[in-house]
């Protein structure tokens, strides 16, 4: 009932939106086209009713392996709190486990939770290293994520192929070697 009202509240104003924007919201192709964007922005926006934390905390298991766990090529798709247009690519998350390891499609579902928000790149490379630092309290976790932007690639300077990368570590990544073991990998 709530999320019916919220649709509905949503679709009203997308339906002012496109008459700003000149069109005629009452023209054939257009009737449900707020709902539908509506219903849209919900499903890409769906992160901040999850958390990734509860995920991770779910899925721990028990575990003495203490060599490097690799999740490579995340894809994901989010929006740019900018211009709320897409961003997409993948991320590529490395940890060692320090007792504690989790279901490996986990770290995949984490990376979902965080990209089904308005964010920008630099900001969820950094809040997906945290979760995972925080709840798995591995010996150190790095997080690369390249992507492209959309704000970038149809308005301003639309320059159509640049690709945007952003990294952040912890503990023993810190070490240039152990940072290199995971770049030669993820490569
Ligand atoms: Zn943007």
């Amino acid at each position: 009932m709530q999320e019916e009202q919220n649709i509905k509240a949503l679709a009203s104003h997308y339906k002012e939106i496109i008459n700003l924007l000149g069109e005629d919201v009452d023209r054939e192709g257009l009737l449900a086209t707020p709902d539908r964007v509506a219903k849209a922005m919900r499903f890409l926006t769906k992160g901040y009713h999850e958390s990734p934390e509860e995920i991770l905390n779910k899925a721990l298991f028990k575990e003495d392996y203490r060599q490097m766990v690799i999740v490579k090529d995340i894809d994901f798709y989010s929006l740019c709190e900018h211009h709320m247009l897409p961003f997409w690519g993948k991320a590529h998350v490395a940890y060692i486990p320090n007792g504690h390891i989790t279901g490996l499609s986990k770290i995949a579902r984490v990376v979902d939770v965080f990209a089904r928000r308005l964010q920008v790149q630099e900001r969820m490379t950094l809040q997906i290293k945290e979760c995972i630092q925080k709840t798995l309290n591995p010996l150190g976790v790095m997080v690369v994520i390249e992507a492209q932007h959309m704000c970038m690639q149809m308005r301003g300077v639309e320059k159509q192929n640049s690709t945007t990368t952003t990294s952040d570590f912890t503990g023993v990544f810190n070490q240039a070697k152990t940072r290199e073991e995971f770049i030669n990998l993820i490569r």
